[in-house]
């Protein structure tokens, strides 16, 4: 018999143990090395004392994965998925299970990072790209981005385009058509207040009776009628506005495309493209223009380029545009997108191909001709006879007809008086049809569906005019022809995810990004039809799983940051910026504030920052760092005082982006509340804090949490996110609300930040389980070891490299910088060599030149074990031994094998090598890279060539037959 306690027995099953990388042997080797008694000796050295927390926080124990995961289930059996005709937007849709468990459910997918290292990112890449020709065949416009948010920020980007663009540079007027989506007027609205935007909204028709910059229409309209735009199109752009088209993706297979009739701009969500509706999200906008407009286009553009080699290779394309260079002069914040839900729209444009495609779109047309014909026949005729997918009926007995639906479990889309609409979609069957002629009509209506199926294709009417129905081609490229067989599909997805290395091969340990476990306990509750079947608007009485998971991770969140409100709503950290500082700066107008506009960012702060105080009309005042990477305080002191009377706030994060616990913090906090300002405490670096202390604990206001970071949910390859936002009591009343759910009473009437009442609902079952799963030890711990593995990094490494920036005692917190500029100084290697030196030995590299140009910032995370980090650290000394060659002459500057990395198959099969080094050196520079080797299949990508020759789609069908 074992001499094991039963308690000890059980702990087998101890979930926390599973997060946290290293064992307690690691651990003690790790503390031994780094010089501390205890992980919790080092932490006293580490983090203030006048910040710290006395107790635990107070939430859960620690709970198994078999528990964790059946209290959720219990959670979820509380929502009512019923059958949804709500349309505005969300629709039921069929995700391909192909994709649905080697996309969606493929750590493989979604535990990459955005890919700003191409080089180990094509695959991806391949498929983002994918996804932007199908929004410029759909849309008929001539460059897409790669993904937004969602469509109401995808519309609010348009205005924001149209503004940059229009030349009617006088007005400041934005007409919206009153036929638009009303959450997207909503988010737009709320927009537009923050930019001083003035709005107008009236029938489309008037679009261009009012001296505009810009319009925005939507097509087909919210009530499901098509109507021929190209007319107000024309009107509006003659007085040099810009017009935006929101569109519905599904019915663009049948319509002609918007660019056809004229737009500027096209917007729209791809959710229905299989990506499930999760209530509310995630799932990618789609945005294409014109060529014209390109430096002007928002969120990340995938272009192609070539690599050292001269073989075509992708990358982003002019990232100069974005907020991480241009700060608050770039054209957006948004920095994570929706990129897995993109690359799963794409991957459903190429399963199911033109044809299937058609056939999708065309049998729910088919079926919307049938309901409209029944119920006309019966003397309930649809508002509009024009339509792709939805009808709109003008009813006496529309409570009749809800109780009817209701009964058999059925949502209509009821929010306006008097009128109950219908949206049709690719999951609608026969027998739904019928069921919905009961619900609409009735029992007893004799109608039958193939009947009245015959009668409408003798009749050989069309409820699309002839002047609105597609003739041009989509999807004639060959990816979107030739992988309709599974086992092609499944292929053709695991080739691309060979390209790219995520989480699943190696640590990714980029600083400011916490590339943590995202653990599959977590990401199984993400699948269940109960959370990812409901409509966003569904009633809230249906969604009760859905509330009670949301206050109950709320209420965690509240007590680990230290705030006293949390608002879903943003889903992104950016999304998150703008939604506290809109909070900010309507607490001040409430006060007679209004004036308050200045807003103070250390030099060192995230692009976002600055790109998201500029979305609310603030002026961004920066404040210096002292030579140890902290907040000057001086010329904090100075510029607040200075400025106290139009000081609105100061955005920072802390620890600093510099990997340091400014002693100072609770000095600054004071500092700008003396004079008048609000604490924005950027909450990228909470995975420093949970636990030990918080944001509200040391004086902050308010702050946005990136989940997606110290909360588990994965990076998707460059999202999906979510960054609700922490407030202190006195700026609850000012947080987001919503046009169509009335999830607060008290926040009614507050504008939206995102199309959707709690943002990408879908996936914050995953930050639920991550608490659940840890509890207030595993929470804290893992805090613990996030910064013990980090110093154990920053001791090995600065025996190699200068480590900048550490506190006071010579530690950091949970990141520490690398800085290579003196290595460069000395031998011409730069900070990119070493980045793409480092794909070779099998890593991702870590965060480049943020927030310090010329250095890498690493950010180990708890999850990693000291094994991995040995293997890191083993690869950086190899590397600075490189470099020590190529300083002493031993190599040359262009002949060494940190210039010419990553190396390829390519390289070491070409016959003629003769380099200063062997092959082996090359692609085998230690063994752990031979035994696991991952082979990046591009070299060095030229991004100077791919920006000044820019091509955005795929390539033409030519260019597949010249390279076979
Ligand atoms: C990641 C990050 C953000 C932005 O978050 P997104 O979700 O990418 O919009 C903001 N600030 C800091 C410091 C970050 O690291």
């Amino acid at each position: 018999m074992s001499t094991l306690t039963l308690t000890q027995l059980e702990q087998t099953q101890d979930f926390i143990r599973r997060h946290i990388g290293s064992d307690a042997e690691q651990t003690k080797a790790m503390l031994s090395d780094i010089g501390a008694e205890s992980v919790d000796a080092l932490i006293d050295e580490i983090v203030p004392s006048s910040i710290r927390l006395s107790d635990l926080p107070n939430i859960n124990e620690s709970k198994t994965e078999v528990k964790a995961l059946s209290d959720l289930k219990a959670l979820a059996s509380e929502n009512k998925v019923n059958t949804s005709y709500i349309g505005l937007g969300y629709f039921p849709t069929l995700t391909p299970n192909v994709i649905l468990r080697n996309v969606l459910e493929n750590p493989g997918w979604y535990t990459a990072y955005t890919p700003y290292q191409p080089e180990i990112a094509q695959g991806r890449l391949e498929s983002l790209l994918n996804y932007q020709q199908m929004c410029i065949d759909l849309t008929g416009l001539e460059l897409a981005s790669a993904s937004l948010l969602d469509e109401g920020t995808a519309a609010a980007e348009a205005m924001a385009l149209a503004k940059r663009v229009s030349k009617n540079k006088k007005s400041n007027l934005f007409f919206i058509a009153d036929n638009v989506y009303p959450q997207t007027i909503d988010v737009v609205r709320q927009r537009a207040e923050m930019f001083g935007f003035d709005i107008v909204t009236g029938a489309a028709e008037t679009a261009a009776d009012h001296d505009v910059f810009g319009a925005l229409l939507q097509y087909p309209g919210a009530e499901g009628e098509i109507t021929d735009i190209s007319a107000i199109i024309a009107d509006v752009q003659a007085k040099k506005g810009i017009v935006a088209v929101a569109a519905d993706i599904m019915s663009l297979v049948m319509l002609k495309a918007p660019g056809e009739l004229g737009a500027d701009a096209v917007i729209g969500s791809s959710q229905r493209f299989g990506v499930p509706m999760g209530y509310g999200g995630p799932h990618a906008a789609f945005f294409t223009t014109k060529d014209k407009y390109k430096r002007s286009l928002p969120g990340r553009i995938i272009g192609v380029s070539k690599d050292t080699r001269g073989n075509s290779a992708l990358r982003m394309a002019m990232q100069t545009r974005e907020q991480h260079i241009r700060r608050e002069k770039a054209n957006s914040n948004i920095c994570t997108a929706q990129v897995l839900l993109a690359n799963m729209a794409a991957f459903y444009a190429v399963y199911h191909g033109p044809k299937g495609l058609k056939t999708i779109a065309n049998r729910i047309h088919r079926f919307t001709d049938i309901l409209c014909l029944g119920t006309a026949t019966k003397g309930l005729t649809a508002i509009h006879q024009n339509y792709f997918d939805t009808l709109t009926f003008a009813t006496d007995n529309k409570d009749e007809i809800v109780t009817r639906a209701l009964a058999a479990d059925v949502n209509l889309r009821v929010d306006q008086d008097g009128k109950v609409g219908v949206s049709l979609d690719e999951t609608t069957t026969r027998a739904d049809i019928q069921q919905l002629f009961d619900i609409l009509l009735g029992e007893g209506h004799g109608l039958d569906v193939a009947e009245l199926d015959a009668k409408i294709v003798a009749s050989g009417h069309s409820s699309i005019p002839a002047e609105l129905v597609r003739e041009s081609e989509i999807l004639t490229h060959p990816v979107f022809n030739s992988y309709h067989s599974e086992t092609e599909m499944l292929r053709y997805i695991k080739k691309l995810e060979n390209k790219d290395l995520a989480l699943n091969h190696s640590m990714i340990s980029l600083g400011s990004c916490t590339m943590k476990l995202n653990a599959t306990a977590q990401m199984i509750p993400v699948s269940w039809p109960e959370f990812a079947n409901m409509h966003p608007f569904a009633p809230l009485d249906q969604a009760t799983g859905y509330t009670k998971m949301i206050n109950e991770l709320g209420d965690w969140l509240v007590e680990l940051t230290g705030y006293d409100n949390i608002s879903m709503q943003p889903n992104s950290g950016a999304q998150g910026e703008y939604a506290g500082l809109i909070a900010i700066q309507k607490y001040h107008e409430s006060r007679g504030d209004a004036h308050r506009n200045v807003c103070l960012i250390p030099s060192s702060a995230h692009g976002t920052n600055p790109a998201s105080a500029q979305m609310v009309g603030m002026k961004v005042v920066v404040v210096d760092c002292d030579k140890q990477g902290n907040v000057d305080l001086v010329d904090l002191k100075t510029k607040a005082e200075e400025m106290a009377d139009s000081l609105s706030c100061i955005m920072i994060t802390y620890p600093s982006t510099h990997g340091v616990y400014e002693e100072t913090i609770k000095e600054i906090c004071d500092i700008v509340h003396a004079n008048g300002g609000q604490v924005y405490l950027d909450g990228a670096n909470m995975n420093a804090q949970v636990g030990i202390t918080s944001p509200g604990f040391i004086g902050a206001d308010v702050s946005h949490l990136n989940l997606h970071k110290t909360f588990a949910i994965p990076h998707g390859g460059g999202g999906p996110g979510m960054g609700p936002i922490g407030v202190k009591s006195h700026l609850a009343p000012f947080l987001p609300g919503h046009a169509l759910v009335d999830f607060d009473n008290e926040l009614k009437g507050n504008g939206a930040v995102s199309a959707a009442p709690f943002g990408s609902a879908g996936i914050l079952c995953i930050s639920y389980m991550y608490v659940a799963l840890l509890g207030k030890q595993g929470v804290t711990d893992s805090t613990k070891y996030a910064i013990t593995n980090a110093n154990y990094l920053a001791h090995k490494l600065s025996q190699h490299y200068p480590i900048l920036y550490t506190g006071n005692n010579g530690r950091v917190a949970h990141e520490c910088i690398v800085d290579l500029r003196p290595l460069k100084e000395a031998s011409g290697i730069t900070e990119m060599d070493v980045a793409k030196r480092l794909m070779d030995y099998g890593f991702h590299a870590p965060t480049m030149s943020f927030p310090v140009a010329g250095t890498l910032m690493i950010e180990p995370t708890e999850s990693e074990s000291k094994v991995e980090l040995d293997r890191f650290i083993e690869a950086m000394t190899c590397i600075r031994d490189e470099i020590r060659k190529v300083e002493q002459g031993e190599w040359t500057l262009e002949d060494n094998p940190l210039h010419n990395a990553p190396h390829t198959l390519a390289d070491i099969t070409d016959a003629g090598w003769d380099r200063a080094y062997t092959i082996a050196e090359a692609v085998f520079p230690v063994a752990a890279a031979a035994a696991n080797k991952f082979w990046p299949t591009v070299n060095r990508i030229d991004d100077v060539y791919g920006d000044r020759n820019l091509i955005c789609s795929c390539p033409a069908v030519e260019t597949y037959i010249d390279s076979e």
